[in-house]
């Protein structure tokens, strides 16, 4: 059992997110207060400041570099909903000029190629 920082009520260890830096390994809020505190308009410029943070680029990048991110991002990109967000950005203008350069540099690499084999 621990307490809450927040609401002060006594909560199973199960009822607190995880906090490796926090001496118990747990946060001080319980999950409930933690999500009241995220809806909240101040939880959200919180967020906001947070997801913009150089701290949160470079641990996504990490992230997505570990095994367990390159396994997460292709369960997504098998999903339904990763399917249907690669065909909506291919077809979008971005999308486009993304794929024209990909096809431009397979060219590129290939005449280089070319050249250093004769
Ligand atoms: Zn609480």
């Amino acid at each position: 059992m621990k307490k809450c920082g927040r609401c002060q009520e006594k909560k199973p260890v199960a009822a607190f997110f995880k906090r490796a830096a926090s001496f118990d390994g747990l946060q001080a809020r319980c999950k409930l207060c933690c999500a009241k505190h995220a809806r909240s308009p101040k939880g959200k410029t919180t967020q906001k400041e947070y997801n913009q943070s150089a701290k949160r680029k470079t641990l996504q990048k990490k992230y997505k570099q570990s095994p367990k991110g390159r396994a997460s991002k292709k369960r997504y990109e098998q999903s339904d909903k990763g399917k249907t967000a690669k065909k909506k950005w291919q077809q979008s203008d971005k999308g486009k000029i993304s794929s024209a350069n990909k096809r431009h540099r397979k060219k590129i690499a290939q005449a280089a190629q070319a050249v250093r084999e004769r």
